[in-house]
């Protein structure tokens, strides 16, 4: 595989605790702990997780919209700092992200051709009205919105979740970027619209050749979508894979509950994995192993140390205790012993 085009490189974000009780003062938030990522053109990369696993969290740090707490991100091998200003807009010009909702993403009293005229006086600096119309029904047409004309003198209300969707991608195609950071794309749209709007993805993706990161809580659209898939839990990374291997081997006590929580009736060889807590504080994450709270397999190690990421196959690993050599220590080897 050549060299990744965007990189999270051991990245933490914590947010500070704020409220009104002083108690909040200094406590922070562990978002997302010391988490690496390798994104490459012309691949899709799934990140799947459930709610506040810190997913979104982590394609907003790629797309440089909060500081770092700790850590790097690299484009091209390089690390970037670009928050604000120039260097921000030359980053959100090789890095566009998609939101989940497209009508909370578009002024709603700005036609669709006023929306786009924007985002392509921003990239296409110096042409005129009749270019940049023309740039417009290219971008429209790209993303299926055919006839354009038929949609630029819309307003954000008059089209479907599914159409809008398809508008507010042809406005990150604006920019011709290097990678769409894609966070829950489809999640607010009806079933029946969700596939046509991937298979864009995808194919946008392959023509021309830049990197995805795909962000979903539904792991069974991970196999069929990325070719990667990363499984995120209370802030890190638990298992990484080829979306094939996560999702048919998958080695990760959680990502196994992921997967038997997912319905899909045609399949019978489904590790059941019994769901015994909730999602853990962020405020203050369990010790050890932060999924050990919730997890039927848990050790006593587990509860004391953080397990690294343990290399099962060529590219897949997986943060478990269960895949150790020695997964459960003697009582007088372990770290609580003296
Ligand atoms: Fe479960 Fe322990 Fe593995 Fe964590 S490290 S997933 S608690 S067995």
């Amino acid at each position: 595989m050549t060299a990744p085009v965007l990189e999270a490189v051991d990245v933490t974000k914590h947010f500070p605790v704020r409220g009104l009780v002083k108690r909040g003062a200094g406590r922070v938030v562990h978002a997302v702990d010391n988490v690496s990522l390798k994104l490459y053109s012309g691949r899709i990369t799934a990140l799947v997780g459930e709610s506040g696993s810190g997913k979104s969290t982590l394609a907003r740090l790629l797309a440089q919209l909060y500081p770092l707490t700790s850590g790097e991100i690299r484009l091209h091998g390089n690390p970037v700092q670009a928050t604000k200003g120039k260097a921000f807009r030359e980053h959100v010009s090789k890095v566009q992200l998609i939101l989940q909702d497209p009508f909370a993403s578009f002024n709603p009293v700005a036609s669709i051709a006023s929306t786009l005229r924007r985002a392509v006086s921003i990239h296409h600096a110096g042409k005129g009205g009749d270019e940049q119309l023309a740039v417009i029904d290219d971008l429209l047409t790209q993303t299926n919105l055919a006839p354009p004309r038929q949609f630029t003198q819309k307003f954000p209300h008059e089209l479907s979740g599914g159409q809008l969707q398809r508008v507010s991608i042809a406005r990150a195609l604006a920019a011709s970027p290097e990678v769409f950071l894609a966070d829950e794309p489809v999640s607010s749209l009806d079933v029946s619209i969700r596939l046509g709007i991937l298979n864009l993805l995808r194919r946008l993706t392959e023509e021309r050749d830049v990197a995805m990161l795909y962000v979903t809580h539904d792991i069974a659209s991970a196999r069929y979508f990325a070719a990667d898939t990363a499984v995120m839990y209370a802030g890190e990374i638990v298992e990484t894979g080829p979306s094939e291997t996560v999702t048919q081997q998958a080695a990760h006590p959680y990502t196994q509950l992921l997967i038997s929580s997912a319905p899909d009736p045609s399949r019978t060889d489904v590790k059941r994995v019994k769901d015994i807590g909730q999602p853990p504080s962020l405020i203050s994450p369990p010790s050890g192993c932060r999924f050990h709270p919730r997890c039927p397999f848990a050790m006593a190690r587990c509860r004391e140390e953080k397990p690294p990421p343990f290399e099962l196959a060529d590219g897949h690993t997986a943060r478990c205790w269960l895949y150790a050599d020695n997964p459960e220590p003697a009582a007088s080897e372990r770290p609580d012993a003296q």
